[in-house]
């Protein structure tokens, strides 16, 4: 079962392969060069569309591959070539994209039921003689109806290899690379951009983020300011030394010192005691948690 873009995604199957074959047609054994591929659409007259942005090159309506229509791919710089179509819904010269419907499959021409016949040839050789061209087996690419934003995803998850590589694959099953990398870039950079200033330097504070001067190339590299991180690492870290019974704190990670979790329903709190880096913090003389000095945050 395939799922082209040429059909919107609805399952089609080949019934017949590119390349040479042997077949019965009109109780006689013929035996030909297939110069395209054949999908059958479940003898349905499905709508068929123009993959992407092209050109209608041609519309030929001949006895073997009936109503006839070609599309040329600048991007892809290929020919498409759509046979046997129902009905053709589109002119020689007018331009396409995915949304174009060319037309609906059908049995014009020689064919024993409904399905599409779709040839591939480079739009370099549109002039050479019709078995001069260098026909491609269109089914090796897969022209799948994937969204850009389903490929970006596919890519971060490393489902696509890494450059050059990468562009190959992407562009050999039908797609743009550099809309999809362009997409995949803004997610990463989203992503890394989500943390605020506080979150990263918390990280900092507990050794996430390395010493200077690698921790500094590490988040330029994710994309953040350092001298903003670093700033407010040194206002948390000297706030955090001389606290004493009476000061007032924040909260900055509401973690126990024991590490499990808690909820803070206050955003000041009173320190009632303090042993090295544990910190019993409440309201009052009513204990709330007894914390890690490095969650809290003297104000
Ligand atoms: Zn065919």
């Amino acid at each position: 079962m395939v799922k082209s873009k040429i059909f919107k995604g609805k399952d089609i199957y080949i019934t017949s392969g590119f390349g040479k074959r042997i077949y019965i047609f009109n109780g006689t054994k013929v035996s030909d060069f297939h110069y395209g591929v054949d999908y059958g659409t479940y003898l349905l007259k499905l709508p068929q569309y123009a993959i992407e942005n092209g050109k209608i090159k041609h519309i030929t309506i001949t006895g073997s591959l009936g109503n006839c229509v070609y599309i040329e791919y600048p991007r892809l710089k290929k020919i498409f070539q759509h046979g046997h179509l129902d009905k053709i819904l589109v002119e020689v010269g007018q331009t396409v994209d995915n949304n174009t419907i060319i037309g609906y499959t059908g049995q014009t021409g020689q064919t024993t039921g409904i399905h599409l016949h779709l040839g591939m040839f480079p739009n370099l050789d549109w002039n050479k003689n019709y078995y001069d061209r260098n026909w491609e087996d269109v089914s090796k690419y897969i022209y799948p109806n994937k969204t850009v934003i389903e490929l970006a995803n596919e890519v971060i998850q490393d489902k696509w290899d890494n450059y050059p590589k990468r562009k190959e694959l992407i562009e050999e099953a039908g797609y743009d690379y550099s809309e999809v990398q362009k997409l995949v870039n803004e997610i990463l950079n989203k992503q890394n951009n989500n943390k605020t200033v506080i979150e990263l330097a918390n990280e900092v504070i507990q050794g996430k983020w390395d010493n200077y001067p690698k921790r500094k190339e590490l988040l330029e590299k994710a994309g953040y300011n350092y001298s903003e991180v670093q700033k407010l690492v040194n206002e948390i870290l000297e706030k955090q030394t001389n606290l004493k019974k009476g000061d007032k704190v924040k909260v900055i990670n509401a973690i126990q010192y024991d590490g499990k979790p808690f909820k803070t329903y206050y955003d000041v709190y009173d320190i009632i005691e303090v042993k090295g880096n544990r910190v019993v913090i409440g309201i009052g003389k009513v204990v709330t948690a007894a914390i890690d000095i490095k969650n809290i945050k003297k104000i």
